[in-house]
């Protein structure tokens, strides 16, 4: 995808449709070995998808704020275990699609970051920028996708957040700034405080996932104040609007600088940093809130594919409409072929149009002609049959003889492909 012109890409979408898409995130996350990357993806799905069916289950009415410390070790060892995992966040649905992070310019990481619209990038305290950061992040950029990063491990004896943002800084080039800060570090680390809207967030209870806002400690404000001033510094720099009202000297609102981390996000030109600590589920859920606040949803990101495209890989370039309904062909990439516990998964994702259960499509490769006779959306723990799949969304079909960076289409006749079918993968160069 390319953010690049998503202002004026996502003006051409017509309101109900944007209304849709804005519930969407397809997001990756990445880090250096032993960040705490599955600890993190493991916190993300207890408390989204799991919230929800807890919710159904036992139907308390203060879900999300109470769960016994029981019932979070049984969760304990869910793992991301399918190339993309369904949840659902504040009635969003969010993708987790799985970036093999460790491996550089491969064709499987090309396809899995063109999969997904955003991500977060987690970063240990102590660590902080390692190999394998350099390595993603050099990914992230190389496929403009927008990121917010996560310095995870505050408990742990040595974090130090403000090393690790100069290291952000200096050895990545990002144009990073605290979202928030950690009240207290190592064993002391019960809360965070949040600086766009001067708020200290508690957490509490045995596994720190009652979640208890209030006012900033007295000893903290003046720390808060200027930090915040040197977010909206960060921001100014690279956003026009943010910038006008820092010259003149004014106050800018909560929303004027929440505006600004969002634009200077998908423009890749600014990096929101948070923070807290995954194995305890501190800074879980306010890092949910900066993925639907901050990341861009599908609408928002421009895709193209090759329409007749000739020997010489050259052809027609077009701009896929991610609006959600059938008016344009159904377009889909498969992104990924899995052996799962359930049979032979073939996982694809929308970019145009809509397909439903019993239509066909066809390979625009090899012209074969698949009848979907099921359509799954893979949720941490279960399978979930759906009837239908539109723009935006990711899904699996069973038993499909296709080859991973196929594109599929619902009109046999119609010689469109999201990968070049005749040009071999480039060779690329560092
Ligand atoms: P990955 O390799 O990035 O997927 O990292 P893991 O999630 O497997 O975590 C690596 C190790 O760090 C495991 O032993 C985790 O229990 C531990 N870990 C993860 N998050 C935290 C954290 O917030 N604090 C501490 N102290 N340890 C953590």
């Amino acid at each position: 995808g390319n953010v690049s012109q998503i202002e004026k890409f996502s003006s051409q979408i017509k309101g109900a449709d944007h209304k849709a898409l804005e519930k969407i995130r397809n997001i990756g996350i990445s880090a250096h070995i032993d960040s705490g990357k599955t600890t993190l993806t493991e916190r993300i799905l207890f408390y989204t998808g799991r919230i929800d069916q807890m919710h159904e289950v036992k139907g308390k009415d203060n879900v999300g704020a109470v769960m016994d410390s029981m019932e979070l070790e049984r969760q304990r060892g869910i793992t991301i275990q399918s190339a993309a995992t369904y949840t659902i966040w504040k009635e969003h649905n969010i993708n987790i699609i799985d970036t093999p992070g460790h491996v550089d310019f491969t064709v499987e990481v090309e396809r899995a970051l063109r999969v997904l619209d955003g991500a977060v990038l987690v970063l240990c305290a102590v660590g902080g920028v390692q190999s394998q950061t350099l390595t993603v992040n050099r990914q992230m950029k190389r496929y403009n996708v927008p990121c917010l990063a996560f310095i995870n491990k505050l408990d742990r004896l040595g974090a130090n957040p403000v090393r690790v943002i100069k290291q952000m800084r200096s050895k990545m080039n990002h144009n990073a700034a605290f979202l928030q800060l950690p009240m207290g570090l190592e064993k002391e680390c019960h809360g965070i405080l949040d600086l766009i809207e001067e708020k200290a967030i508690y957490f509490e209870g045995d596994y720190g996932d009652k979640i208890r806002y209030d006012e900033v400690p007295q000893d903290r404000r003046a720390e808060v104040k200027e930090r915040r001033h040197e977010l909206i510094e960060h921001l100014s720099n690279v956003d026009e609007a943010l910038g006008e009202i820092f010259l003149e000297e004014k106050v800018p609102t909560i929303q004027d600088i929440k505006q600004a981390v969002r634009r200077t996000t998908l423009q890749k030109t600014f990096t929101p940093v948070l923070v807290g600590t995954a194995l305890k589920n501190k800074g879980v859920q306010p890092l949910l809130d900066a993925v639907l606040e901050y990341l861009p949803h599908p609408g928002e990101v421009e895709n193209t594919a090759i329409l007749n495209e000739n020997k010489d890989g050259e052809g027609q370039t077009i701009v896929l409409d991610p609006a959600r309904s059938d008016s344009k062909p159904f377009v889909g990439l498969a992104f990924k072929l899995e052996v799962s516990k359930f049979g032979q998964l073939t996982y694809l994702r929308c970019y145009q149009g809509m397909l439903k259960r019993g239509e066909n499509i066809f390979n625009a490769r090899t012209g074969k002609k698949v009848k979907i006779s099921r359509l799954v959306r893979m949720h941490s723990n279960n399978m979930e049959e759906v009837n239908e799949v539109m723009a935006g969304d990711i899904f699996a079909l069973f038993g499909v003889d296709c080859a991973s960076g196929d594109t599929f289409v619902n009109d046999g006749k119609l010689q469109l492909s999201m990968e070049s079918i005749h040009v071999p993968d480039p060779v690329v160069s560092m």
